[in-house]
């Protein structure tokens, strides 16, 4: 579940980012739609606590966010939420395997193997464990990132324009994936877009709508 209550934020000696208040209950699907600029990925930084609301609240499963300081905050983020942010910070210097265990790490628990080959066996990524993220296609680079959201089978999945840069068939193919994961390990879905094809491929899905300005 994800709740909003009078969120605003501002970069600084910019305007106000203000948003609309919202419920998503748990399990459910989100779409975040707004042109460029409109402060998508900053509500989503918000909802991650990667950024802390100028005023107003963000609740993520029973837990105000905010409330949360420093590592707290990490570690919250590392075990409840998976980020499947537009550039996908793979480490160049680790494995694929090795970049999954490093979610491990961020949440201050042992790394477990057997949950690293799971999740990337779930996702036809098991032949591509031992390469660097170099080695990669796009469409693998972002199946990884996936299987590292979802390996501690967070409660938010949330995910930042998936299919910007995909063709038709990639596109239909990255939703399915995004939507399977999502279900299989019970998370609310948060997908952040101005792709109509998303819009089309998810006709029952929850929308905020966000203006160029971010007002609400
Ligand atoms: P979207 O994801 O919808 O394209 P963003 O959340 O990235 O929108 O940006 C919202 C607004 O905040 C834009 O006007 C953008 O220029 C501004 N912005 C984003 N990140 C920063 C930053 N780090 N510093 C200053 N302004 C920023
Ligand atoms: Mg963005």
């Amino acid at each position: 579940m994800i709740e909003t209550r009078g969120l605003a934020f501002s970069y600084p000696q910019a305007p106000v980012l203000s948003f609309p208040d919202l419920v998503v209950p748990h399990g459910g699907t989100l779409l975040l739609r707004g042109p460029s600029g409109s402060g998508k990925s900053t509500w989503l930084a918000l909802v991650a606590g990667l950024l802390t609301p100028a005023s107003g609240e963000v609740v993520v499963a029973g837990q105000t966010v905010h409330t949360l300081a420093g590592a707290a905050r990490d570690r919250w983020r590392a075990r409840c939420l998976g980020f499947l942010p537009q550039k996908l910070f793979l480490s160049e210097a680790l494995s694929v395997a090795d970049n999954l265990a490093l979610v491990f790490f961020a949440a201050g628990l042992p790394v477990d193997r057997g949950a690293i080959g799971r999740a990337l066996s779930a996702l036809d990524l098991s032949s591509l464990a031992e390469r660097k993220p170099s080695q990669l296609s796009g469409g693998q680079a972002q199946r990884v990132a996936l299987a590292r959201a979802l390996l501690l089978q967070p409660k938010v999945l949330l995910v930042d324009e998936p299919t910007a840069s995909l063709d038709d068939e990639a596109c239909a193919a990255a939703l399915a994936l995004l939507q399977r994961g999502a279900a299989e390990v019970g998370a609310t879905l948060v997908i952040s877009t101005h792709d109509a094809r998303v819009v089309q491929a998810l006709p029952a899905a929850q929308t905020l709508r966000l203006a160029r300005e971010g007002v609400a």
